[in-house]
């Protein structure tokens, strides 16, 4: 069996080194991929420019911004506090855009005024936001982008397709007329239209999603210079899956938008947010075998490990899967949803469970919360088994308080081998911090 994990140059060495630093459950990103990740996107094929932000929601971290950051991608930030992270990370204003279900008030709204004067874009994706943001944009002359609801979706499960009528974001066609003329009356230039149809569909769905938005472009925003095809690209996480050929996409789009310059004169550049595409397989989860158990003579062989849905709650909220390695203390790869062989599926069925009171702390489920067993070599209590395919959607969306475990620490591969940790263990007392006893 190879030293390394499937994806980039983590090895079963790496995962050692890593886990006698502080101990385990930790996140390891790759720093060598995640840069080729966001090469591919901003190689991406295009006619009149490609400016593509990374959307930070998957991974929110400052040296895993700085570092996406430093390979000319912008920011898509999901709320107000997200795009002061990003700007306190060091990203300039001007590289970052806005696109959220609130329009931050109060003390808040004075930071977006301030924020969006000094070159945040904001992506108006209600009637409401419009109306909220309407007045100071029109009074600073800022051109502001337009989300559309376009009444189709795609994504990986129903709970990640954000373009249908059972999600609401964006601006639905129905109501486009409504804010077109409110923008006119108000003096709103929409000069960039976006539509995110959903995380992981079918690329050719995102095909789809191009023709229809142009038509949106073409028919409806005179003004428009950009137009934002949104993230979602589909990544291959399992060895049976298959990741969106980005290349075969850019070129789908340029010529599409080629296609309209002909048509109407329109150099439209290009925008794309990809998430999980730059950071889902640049990320593991090493977490310790804690204990090894069995359901009886028909049930279940149980590896009990010291993560589960509290540092990766995906499995737990779609069903998703992930590949798995157990990496012996030595730092042997004994067993690799890449490479089963050796494996006896009379033998070596298992399932991964963590240390949380909730039966659904699995690694391993179905789309119905159901275990399903995995092809895995056995392990004993003190082996690491890591989970691959954690880059994107895990530290930035955990439950990490749950049965009080703390937030677990991040670590980077450097270019050179280095292990640096890009955050430290979070601490009981700092769980704890703003709780109040009860008075008398
Ligand atoms: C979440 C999100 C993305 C990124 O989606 P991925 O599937 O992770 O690429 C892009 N744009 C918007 C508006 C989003 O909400």
């Amino acid at each position: 069996m190879a030293d390394r994990l499937h994806f980039g140059g983590v090895s079963g060495r790496t995962v050692v080194g890593a886990a006698s630093r502080f101990g385990t459950p930790l996140y390891l990103y790759d720093e060598a991929f995640i840069r080729e990740k966001c090469r591919e996107i901003s190689g991406m094929p295009n006619a009149f420019g490609l400016e593509p932000r990374y959307a930070m929601k998957a991974n929110s971290g400052r040296a895993v911004l700085q570092l996406i950051h430093s390979e000319g991608l912008g920011i898509d930030a999901s709320s107000l506090n997200e795009a002061r992270r990003a700007h306190a990370a060091g990203i300039p204003l001007g590289s970052i855009m806005l696109t959220t279900q609130e329009v931050p008030r109060g003390a808040d709204r004075a930071d977006l005024e301030r924020m969006m004067a000094a070159g945040m874009r904001y992506n108006v994706c209600s009637l409401l936001q419009l109306e909220l943001v309407a007045d100071f944009a029109a009074r600073k002359k800022l051109p502001l982008s337009i989300r559309i609801h376009p009444g189709q979706g795609a994504g990986e499960s129903a709970t990640r397709n954000t373009g249908d009528k059972y999600s609401c974001f964006g601006v639905h066609l129905a109501d486009l007329p409504g804010a077109l003329s409110m923008a006119g009356d108000r003096g709103i230039v929409f000069d960039a239209v976006h539509v995110h149809i959903g995380s992981g569909g079918d690329p050719e769905k995102w095909r789809e999603n191009v023709d229809r938005e142009i038509a949106f472009l073409e028919e409806h925003l005179p003004q428009a210079e950009r137009i934002n095809f949104g993230g979602g690209l589909r990544t291959a996480r399992m060895p049976d899956e298959t990741s969106a050929d980005v290349g075969a996409l850019g070129a789908y789009a340029k010529r599409r938008l080629e296609e309209l310059h002909t048509r109407t004169g329109r150099k439209i550049v290009m925008e794309v947010e990809p998430g999980t595409y730059v950071m889902a397989n640049a990320g593991y989860l090493v977490t310790t075998v804690i204990d090894v158990k069995a359901t009886g003579p028909d049930g279940f062989q149980f590896l009990v490990c010291d993560g589960g849905m509290e540092v990766n709650a995906r499995p737990l909220l779609y069903g998703s899967r992930h590949p798995f390695y157990v990496v012996r203390k030595d730092g042997t790869v004994a067993s690799s949803e890449f490479d089963s062989g050796g494996l006896d599926r009379a033998r070596d069925l298992r399932v991964v469970v963590g240390r949380c009171c909730e039966s659904g702390d699995s690694q391993s489920l179905d789309e119905e919360g159901h275990i399903v067993p995995r092809l895995i070599a056995e392990a004993s209590a003190g082996d690491f088994l890591v989970v691959g395919g954690c880059g994107a959607y895990c530290s930035s969306m955990t439950p990490f308080a749950y049965n009080s475990h703390t937030q677990a620490p991040e670590l980077l591969l450097r270019l050179d081998g280095r292990l640096d940790a890009i955050r430290r263990p979070q601490t009981l007392r700092q769980m704890t911090a703003n709780e109040e006893g009860l008075r008398n």
